[in-house]
Parts: structure tokens; sequence; C-alpha cells
């Protein structure tokens, strides 16, 4: 029986071709696979002993021993640590592109699944409940979802998490962090984010996972946590699924 499977798949593929999630190049008839095998050797290349911020989960360029990158010493980084599943390269930013704002809803999984193994590779600590940034209430409307609150729910579902859903809320519509400049990105979300008065309570004593897509400085991540120990949470971390270099 376990025969006949590949060349069911050759059929369904002949049927409903499919490209590489990342760069779009047309992927074979046989095979199952969702990725080609230049994108494979390039995002999920891994080095040995690469060195990584200890906060957010960067490669740490050049030489030295630093513990930290330039980024996090420079700024004061509120969530306790970052895992961060890819690089932020290429065909990872043509892939968050497509779900953020073509509405490749159906790339969830693949982003969703692809953090629950490195998730499950860096260990993440325990923690209680996940939460994800807010966008804002224009970008909503035009949009019609929040990509990571999708990413969240998918992960909160597989570890048997609760997601708290609005918990994070914006105090005001700032201007978005992809047109700002790395120095202006702190100040940016500064007093951006609350959290949801019902759920103030509930954060309080526990640790929690922020869900995110790109980190770039880290600055959204880190006011939000900020908001949340303000709010009695003990240990804030980040899940992020791409990370950009040093
Ligand atoms: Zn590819
Ligand atoms: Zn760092």
């Amino acid at each position: 029986m376990n025969r006949n499977i590949p060349f069911f798949n050759m059929i369904i593929n002949i049927l409903f071709p499919h490209n590489c999630i990342f760069c779009d190049r047309k992927l074979s008839f046989f095979g199952n696979e969702y990725c080609c095998d230049k994108c494979r050797e390039k995002i999920f290349k891994t080095k040995e002993n690469e060195s990584k911020c200890l906060i957010c989960g960067r490669k740490i360029g050049g030489y030295g021993n630093n513990k930290v990158c330039t980024n996090c010493a420079k700024n004061n980084i509120h969530f306790d640590a970052s895992y961060p599943c890819f690089e932020y390269s290429e065909g990872v930013r043509n892939l968050i592109h497509k779900f953020k704002f073509r509405k490749q809803m159906f790339l969830n999984k693949y982003v969703s699944d692809y953090m629950i193994e490195a998730m499950d590779r860096a260990g993440v600590p325990e923690y209680d409940f996940l939460v994800y940034p807010p966008v804002n209430l224009s970008t909503f409307f035009e949009r019609g979802y929040n990509q990571t609150r999708l990413v969240a729910v998918r992960i909160g579902k597989h570890y048997k998490k609760k997601v708290l859903k609005g918990a994070i809320v914006k105090t005001r519509q700032n201007p978005k962090q992809s047109l700002m400049t790395k120095g202006m990105r702190f100040i940016n979300v500064k007093g951006v984010f609350k959290v949801k008065r019902k759920f103030r309570k509930l954060i309080k004593g526990k640790n929690i996972l922020i869900v995110d897509d790109v980190m770039t400085t880290g600055a959204t991540a880190s006011e939000i946590a900020g908001e949340l120990k303000k709010n009695g949470a003990l240990s804030v971390y980040v899940a992020v699924f791409a990370v950009s270099g040093e």
C-alpha cells in the first residue's frame, strides 16, 4: 500500500503544481517537498560553534568574546531571551512578505511549524501564556488579519498553552517600524503598548512568550516585555520567525 503513495503524490503535484515557499521556484512533480534544494542549503545551514547573542539570539559577527550583540548592548532590552528560527535572508523575507501582505495565509502552517522545530531545538524555558504584538487598526482593516496572531494560535495549540488574544493593545497608532531607522525604533514604540485591563491579574507572577514574525532591533518585543513586567509578569521570552543580522 505504501508503495503507491509517491505515485499518488506525483499525480497531486501534476494536478496542483507547487513552488518553493521561500523563492517561488517551481518544484519537481516527484516528492513531497515545499522547499527547493538551493533554499534548503542556504536557509537551513547551521554552523558549529556559531556565537549567538545571549539576549536576542542573533548571530554575533566579528571577533572577540562578546556575549551580546551591539544592538542589545546599546539598548535596554526588557525580554529575557529570544529564540529566532531563521536569519532574515532573501528567501525568508519573501515568505514573510507573502504571508503578511499577499494574503497567503496557508503559509502559517510552515512558519509555525518551523518555529516549533526551532523552539524545541533551543529548549525554550517553561512559560504559561502566549501573546503577540497588535497591528495598527488601519493595517488590520486593510489586511483583514494579524499574521502573528495566526502563528501564536497554531504554536499555542501545539504546546497546549493558552494564547491571550488581544491582551496587548496599542495606546496610539504609531508609524510603522519598517519606516523607521534603527535608532528611531525604540523611540517610536515607547509607551505604545499596554496590557488590556482584563488580562492584568492573569499575567501576575507568570512567564510569558511573545510570538513575532521579524526582529530587527527587538524594540517592539522589548517594549511589550517591559509592559508585561510592569504588570507583574516574571519572565518574558520571545519566539520569532526571522532575525536580521547584526
Ligand atoms: Zn527555493
Ligand atoms: Zn542581541
